[in-house]
């Protein structure tokens, strides 16, 4: 994470863009890029969809949003100097107490419902 980190900062300190890198800035572009993801699942149905990532070019599409995505979620947390392996680990560890196996198993329902 550290060295893709890393490069990303190579790339923009090599263009001078951290100037238009401010959090809020980052934000929006990763949302938009969320957006771009979106775009081809959007109004397909799950076997449309399993017949576009079968599909060379409709799985690289899907691909390089999925990198634009990762790029500004790197690159805003290096930007908010957090460390989001850290902040992953933490959350999962704080799901797989929401969330125990042997009761949520088979189960989409909210980790409420194992809470009694
Ligand atoms: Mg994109």
């Amino acid at each position: 994470m550290g060295d893709l980190q890393a490069r990303i900062r190579a790339f923009v300190d090599e263009r001078d863009w951290s100037q238009y890198h401010a959090p809020r800035n980052l934000l929006l572009a990763l949302v938009g890029e969320v957006g771009e993801l979106v775009e081809p699942f959007q109004w397909r149905d799950d076997e449309q969809v399993t017949e576009l990532l079968a599909d060379e070019e409709g799985r690289s599409a899907v691909e390089a949003e999925l990198a634009d995505v990762f790029y500004y979620l790197l690159r805003l947390s290096d930007v908010l100097d957090v460390d989001l392996g850290s902040a992953l680990v933490a959350k999962l560890e704080q799901n797989e107490h929401k969330y125990p196996a042997e009761r949520a198993r088979g189960s989409s329902a909210k980790y409420t419902a194992y809470e009694q």
